[in-house]
C-alpha cells in the first residue's frame, strides 16, 4: 500500500512542473472541440512520461492513455478511468497575471486547465509507482464540457469505456466557492440535469389602441411566465429539488404596436429522472394550455441537457477516506448538491464512479472570483491537494475495489 507521506513528498517535488503545465494551458485556452493544441500538448507530455497506448482524435480532440500496474495482485483485472475536461470558455480574461490568456476572448475560467494538469500529474505519480499496484488506470482527456451536447457522450460512443472494459471512474472539479484545503465529496446526486426550453408564441399583431382585433403574445407570455413558477411551488414534491428559470422574454419594439410574436426561454434543473419527467410535462402542458386559452399558437422546444451527476456511494466513501488522509476529516464535507450541470454524468450512467471537488479559493490572496467570471483564478496549491487525493483514491480502488 502506498504511504501518504511518501506520496506527498513526491508530489511536492513535481509541483513546479504541475504549475508550469497548468499555466501553459491557462495561457493557451481553446474552446470546446477546438482543443487541438491542448490535445497535442497532452499527448506529448504522456509520450515523454512513457505512458502506454496513447490514443488521440477521439470525438475530435479527446485523448486516452493507459498506465498498467505490474503487481500480480487481486486487483490486476480492475480498470479505473480518470477523466479531465480540457475546454475553455468564450470570456475575455481580466486577470493581470503573467500566465494571462494569449487567445483573446477565450479563457480557462472554470479550472479545466487545472483538471488537465492534475491528470498529467496523475500519469506521473502512477508511472513512478507501477511496481506498487495491480490493475489498470485509463486516463481520459475530454473535449467540450461547457458546450451542450458535450464531449463525454461522443467519447463513450466511440468506445472510451471499452478496450479494456472500464469498471469504474473518478473525476474532480475545482471549487472556487470553497476555500483551499476543503474537499467536497457526497454520495448520490451532486449536480443537476440542465434542460433548456424555447417557446415561440405566435399571436396576431395590430394597433396598440385596438387590442380587441389582436391576439397579444405579451399578455399570454406574461401568464406563461407566472404559471411556470407553479411547477416548482405546486407540482414538485417540496422535499425534491427543481429549478425553473425563465431567462429571456423578447417581444415588441414600439409603444403603439402589439407584436406578432413573443419568444421566451429558460432552463429546468432537476436531480432525479422522476422530477425531470414531471417538470418537462408540466412546463409543456402549461405553455400549451395557456397559449390555447389565449388563442395563440405555440411552438415548444424542450431539450434535455446532460443527465444529473449521481455519485456511487461506494466510490464516494472511498474518495472520502482518501480526502481525509490528505486534508483531515474536519476539511472533508459532504456538501449539498448544486443545480449546475456536468457531462461527466454520462460516465456514471452505467458504471459506478464519483466526482469530488477541490476547494481553490483564497481570500487573502484575492482569489475570490467564481467560475465563469473574467477574473476567475485558483490558488495553485489546490493542484497538489487534488492530485494527492486522486492518486490515493485510484490506488485504493485498484487495491480493494468498491466497498460492498
Ligand atoms: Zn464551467
Ligand atoms: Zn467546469
Amino acid at each position: 500500500m502506498v504511504t501518504a507521506t511518501r506520496l506527498r513528498d513526491d508530489i511536492d517535488e513535481i509541483m513546479p512542473g504541475l504549475i508550469a503545465d497548468r499555466r501553459y494551458l491557462h495561457e493557451n485556452p481553446e474552446l470546446g472541440f477546438q482543443e487541438f493544441n491542448t490535445a497535442k500538448f497532452v499527448s506529448g507530455r504522456l509520450q515523454a512520461l512513457g505512458v502506454e497506448d496513447i490514443r488521440t482524435g477521439i470525438n475530435k480532440t479527446g485523448v486516452t492513455a493507459m498506465v498498467r500496474g505490474t503487481v500480480d495482485g487481486p486487483g490486476k483485472n480492475r480498470v479505473v478511468l480518470v477523466r479531465a475536461d480540457m475546454d475553455a470558455l468564450p470570456i475575455h480574461e481580466e486577470n493581470d497575471v503573467e500566465y494571462k490568456s494569449r487567445n483573446d476572448g477565450v479563457m480557462h475560467a472554470c479550472g479545466h486547465d487545472a483538471h488537465t494538469a492534475i491528470l498529467l500529474g496523475l500519469a506521473r505519480t502512477l508511472i513512478d509507482r507501477r511496481d506498487q499496484f495491480a490493475g489498470t488506470v485509463k486516463l481520459l482527456f475530454q473535449p467540450s464540457e461547457e458546450l451542450f451536447p458535450g464531449g463525454a457522450k461522443g467519447m463513450i460512443e466511440e468506445g472510451a469505456l471499452e478496450d479494456p472494459h472500464v469498471d469504474a471512474s473518478i473525476a474532480l472539479h475545482m471549487a472556487q466557492q470553497r476555500p483551499l484545503g476543503v474537499i467536497t465529496i457526497a454520495a448520490g446526486p451532486i449536480l443537476a440535469a440542465p434542460d433548456a426550453f424555447k417557446i415561440t408564441l405566435q399571436g396576431k399583431g395590430g394597433h396598440a389602441a385596438r387590442p380587441q382585433a389582436a391576439i397579444d403574445p405579451i399578455v399570454i407570455g406574461a401568464q406563461i411566465v407566472n404559471a411556470l413558477q407553479t411547477v416548482v411551488s405546486r407540482n414538485v414534491d417540496p422535499i425534491e429539488s427543481c429549478v425553473v428559470t425563465v431567462a429571456y422574454f423578447n417581444a415588441g419594439a414600439a409603444f403603439n404596436v402589439i407584436p406578432d410574436v413573443a419568444s421566451i426561454g429558460g432552463t429546468v434543473r432537476t436531480l432525479t429522472a422522476d422530477v425531470q419527467d414531471l417538470a418537462e410535462k408540466r412546463v409543456t402542458d402549461l405553455v400549451q394550455g395557456i397559449a390555447d386559452a389565449g388563442g395563440a399558437t405555440v411552438e415548444i422546444e424542450y431539450t434535455r441537457g446532460y443527465p444529473a451527476t449521481v455519485n456511487d456511494p461506494g466510490m464516494a466513501a472511498l474518495i472520502r477516506e482518501a480526502a481525509t488522509t490528505v486534508v483531515g476529516a474536519e476539511n472533508v464535507i459532504a456538501g449539498p448538491p448544486s443545480m449546475g450541470g456536468e457531462d461527466y454524468a454520462y460516465f456514471l450512467l452505467d458504471r459506478p464512479g464519483a466526482m469530488f471537488q477541490v476547494g481553490s479559493k483564497n481570500e487573502e490572496r484575492g482569489l475570490i472570483w467564481g467560475h465563469h467570471h473574467p477574473r476567475f483564478d485558483i490558488d495553485e496549491a489546490s493542484l497538489a491537494i487534488g492530485l494527492e487525493t486522486m492518486t490515493l483514491s485510484v490506488l485504493t480502488y485498484l487495491e480493494r475495489g468498491l466497498p460492498e
